[in-house]
């Protein structure tokens, strides 16, 4: 039996790690959080009885004690809670499902008490990634990467241990914009936003793949995990996202891993490594399949990547600043009071006006996160 705790268990990472549990039938989930969808934490109570549930919002985490008096778990509310779900006692993995930098503290919990991480919540590496591998190596704990990206070359790398990567080639579908112009994306709507081809995610990763923001916290997420300079990462589009991404060695031979585009796969694959679990579900087709095309990124159009190189390349505090700005922005897109080329407009703005720190401390990243939500938000009363 395995024991693990989901932060974010409501979202679509952390309802289709409970997919994997349910299927497989020999993992205990000890603890869950999530924001404020008390409902669904009920139902997720009553069919999986976690020792634990934190609530973000703690009117939530009032009402849903009541609702849930007559089982075993305990709720926890607030930031406390959200620490006590990733340290809970019984877990050996933490499952990080949980959207944005507010993920940080609890996987940096997390890893104090031992736990190894399956990591979906890239914006913890993307600003504290300085921090989180080093504390990795001194507690002996495993990130296994769930973005599908990063377990294709998590997969590619197995048994190359020893021999040196020459470049990792990140593939990108292009999202749904892709071959759009400039002048073509300024009236783009949230609706038209949120359509992405091939994977059905949460809100905010799914703007974040329109503008190619999510890309370029990929690349920063991909620096950090395999230990590789920005100019070793080369995004590749592919369209149709069939290839998950690929390491080329120094031999110049290329491995790639392929499949559907299903998240349960990477999910699993983290929450079973390095065994391979059974997985039912649909499997590529390569004779009604016949050509997998390629192509360049278009960084004029799609900044959201050149800016993520730019702030990896700058490196201390200024990957804080492009990811809380990001937060910032399509928090305000999604709200319709930003358009779609502001979102990346306004992270370069907030990149320009930061004094870079060099080696930010956890309270630094966490103030500098404050001052660019406060700076942003000047900027638009102004
Ligand atoms: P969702 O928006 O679908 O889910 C987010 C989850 O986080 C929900 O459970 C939400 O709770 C919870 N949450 C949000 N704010 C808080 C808070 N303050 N305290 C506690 N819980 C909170 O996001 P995704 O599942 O799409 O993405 C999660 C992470 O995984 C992101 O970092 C994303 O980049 C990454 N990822 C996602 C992929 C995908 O296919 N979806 C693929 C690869 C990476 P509530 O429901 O109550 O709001």
């Amino acid at each position: 039996m395995k024991h693990i705790s989901i932060l974010g268990s409501t979202g679509s990472i952390g309802t289709q790690t409970l997919d994997v549990v349910r299927s497989n039938g020999d993992i205990q989930v000890e603890a869950i959080a999530a924001g404020t969808n008390i409902d669904l934490l009920e139902r997720q109570i009553r069919e999986f009885h976690p020792r634990l549930c934190g609530v973000w919002d703690e009117t939530r985490a009032k009402e849903l004690a009541v609702r849930v008096a007559d089982t075993d778990t305990k709720i926890a509310a607030g930031m406390d809670g959200l620490l006590a779900v990733a340290a809970e006692g019984s877990s050996e993995l933490l499952v990080t499902a949980i959207v944005g930098m507010i993920g940080i503290r609890p996987t940096i919990a997390a890893m104090e008490a031992g736990k190894d991480i399956a990591l979906a919540n890239k914006e913890t590496l993307v600003t504290a990634g300085h921090l989180i591998m080093p504390l990795a190596k001194e507690r002996h704990v495993r990130i296994l990467p769930v973005d599908s990206e990063h377990s294709a070359i998590f997969q590619c790398l197995n048994g190359e241990s020893g021999n040196k990567i020459e470049k990792i080639l990140l593939t990108a579908s292009g999202g749904p914009f892709r071959g759009k112009t400039k002048k073509e994306l300024e009236h783009v709507t949230v609706e038209d936003a949120l359509k992405h081809p091939n994977w059905s995610m949460g809100k905010k990763i799914t703007i974040d793949s329109a503008t190619m923001v999510n890309k370029g916290l990929e690349v920063l997420e991909a620096k950090w995990l395999f230990d590789v300079e920005l100019d070793e990462i080369q995004v590749v589009v592919q369209p149709k996202s069939i290839i998950h991404s690929m390491v080329q060695f120094t031999d110049g031979a290329v491995m790639a891993q392929l499949g559907t585009p299903d998240m349960k796969l990477p999910i699993q694959y983290a929450l079973y490594y390095p065994e391979r679990r059974p997985m039912a579900g649909d499997r590529l087709d390569f004779w009604s399949m016949k050509e997998i095309v390629f192509e360049a990124p278009d960084m004029e159009n799609f900044r959201g990547l050149s800016l993520a190189f730019q702030a990896g390349r700058a490196g201390g505090s200024v990957p804080t600043v492009l990811n809380a700005a990001n937060e910032w922005a399509v928090a305000k897109f999604l709200n319709r009071e930003l358009s779609f080329l502001e979102i990346t407009d306004m992270i370069e703005r907030a990149m320009g006006h930061h004094k870079k720190i060099e080696h930010p401390s956890l309270k630094q990243i966490l103030e500098t996160e404050a001052e660019t939500y406060d700076w942003l938000e000047s900027c638009r009363r102004n």
